[in-house]
């Protein structure tokens, strides 16, 4: 007998085992709208021509390859969280390291509020990112969720959400989406963000943003940070998981920072110190290709308008073919209020179709999404949007 044979097969992971099918996929009219990354109107991945810019730059300026510190690269690092929290942010009291992109954020923040404020639970959305429960639990966090989203209506359940946050124990910990919540689409107004951070304070608990979508929301990257700087502002205890897989296009690169706001200098110094203790066990330090073109393009003044603005493009090219797609489904027969779809945020469409339209959008059409319903509006463009329309609208009718 062998030592590994009672070891089981794992389940395959939800949104990557449907990336895996529609490789496999033969058929020539298939469409990926499950992927969680952008792709141009020709259907590819894009590099930005300002991060490939500042990889130049890093080659002409010979840079090293060598370890970067545990915490990582602590002028990234600053340049990201002037980033999220503005120009204007307490940064003298703002604990931060460098992570292994958003997942990683979340993992290092989810083992530091484990640590330190042990047994509490943390509320994710119901829906969420369905990394969320898996990161948090294997953290040793017990994870439960709030209500976030009325299907029936198709639109945020504010009085569920509010309720359940007025309900939870004192000083737990609610997740939040900063903005573009994945995969609703569906974020609170500013004046909503202010009931929730009310709530959140009577109760004593804590915010953990979770930041995957800053500037490819609405183009503009202040405009995307007003949930969190609002909440700083409000003076919640507030970590921050920051990405910058989709607004740079750095996904592989794995680049992103944790942050923890502190009420002063000497508590920074504190949780710094421990933030270190975990990840050095962990994997040490971060890479450091990533970082480096984030700080490169943001200490760069016309590399980072250059930047702003193929960021906007992005977010642009998203919007207009949200428009496109419900205008096209009317256009298609389609008698269906869509109207929700061109209200969400975002790189998702949350459409509203069952698990049972989705089969049959995969089987019968060859189009790849995962069974919540969830459309990558990244993945439309004009070649395959009627395609796309005319498949849902017979699945739908
Ligand atoms: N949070 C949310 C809500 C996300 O959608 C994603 C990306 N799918 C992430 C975090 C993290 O992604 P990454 O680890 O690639 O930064």
């Amino acid at each position: 007998a062998s030592l590994w044979q009672d070891v089981p097969q794992g389940p395959p992971d939800a949104i990557l085992g449907i990336a895996q099918a529609f490789r496999a996929c033969e058929d020539p009219k298939k469409v990926n709208v499950c992927v969680g990354a952008y792709r141009t109107s020709e259907g590819n991945p894009w590099v930005l021509p300002s991060v490939r810019k500042a990889e130049g730059i890093m080659l002409e300026n010979n840079e090293i390859k060598e370890y970067l510190p545990i915490e990582g690269d602590a002028a990234f690092v600053e340049k990201a969280l002037q980033f999220a929290y503005g120009k204007n942010a307490p940064l003298d009291r703002i604990a931060g390291v460098q992570t292994l992109s958003g997942t990683g954020a979340c993992r290092i923040g989810g083992a530091f509020l484990n640590a330190f404020l042990p047994g509490r639970t943390i509320y994710i959305p119901d829906p969420s990112w369905g990394n969320h429960k898996k990161i948090f639990e294997a953290c040793g966090l017990t994870v439960q969720t709030y209500r976030y989203y009325e299907r029936s209506q198709n639109g945020l359940d504010f009085e569920g959400m509010l309720e359940d946050i007025q309900t939870a124990p004192k000083g737990s910990i609610m997740l939040l989406h900063a903005c573009a919540h994945n995969p609703t689409g569906c974020d609170p107004t500013p004046a909503q963000w202010q009931q929730i951070y009310q709530s959140i304070l009577e109760r004593d608990h804590v915010a953990f943003f979770d930041s995957a979508y800053q500037g490819f929301a609405s183009g503009d990257s202040e405009q995307d940070a007003g949930a969190l700087r609002a909440a700083v502002d409000a003076g919640l205890p507030v970590l921050l998981a920051q990405s910058f897989a989709k607004n740079f296009g750095l996904y592989g690169e794995r680049c992103g920072t944790l942050s923890v706001v502190c009420g002063t200098a000497a508590q920074k110094d504190l949780v710094m110190s421990q933030l270190k203790c975990i990840i050095r066990p962990m994997y040490s330090s971060p890479p450091r290709h990533g970082s480096s073109i984030v700080k490169t393009v943001l200490s760069d003044e016309p590399l980072t308008e250059q930047y702003y603005e193929e960021c906007a493009s992005m977010a642009n090219r998203i919007v207009d073919m949200r428009t496109k797609l419900v205008e096209k489904l009317h256009e298609v027969g389609s008698t269906h209020d869509w109207s929700h779809v061109t209200q969400q945020i975002g790189m998702f469409a949350f459409t509203g179709m069952s698990s049972d339209m989705c089969d049959q959008l995969t089987e019968e059409y060859s189009i790849f999404l995962t069974r919540d319903g969830r459309i990558s509006i990244a993945g439309l463009n004009d070649n395959n949007l009627e395609y796309v329309a005319k498949a849902v609208h017979a699945v739908t009718d």
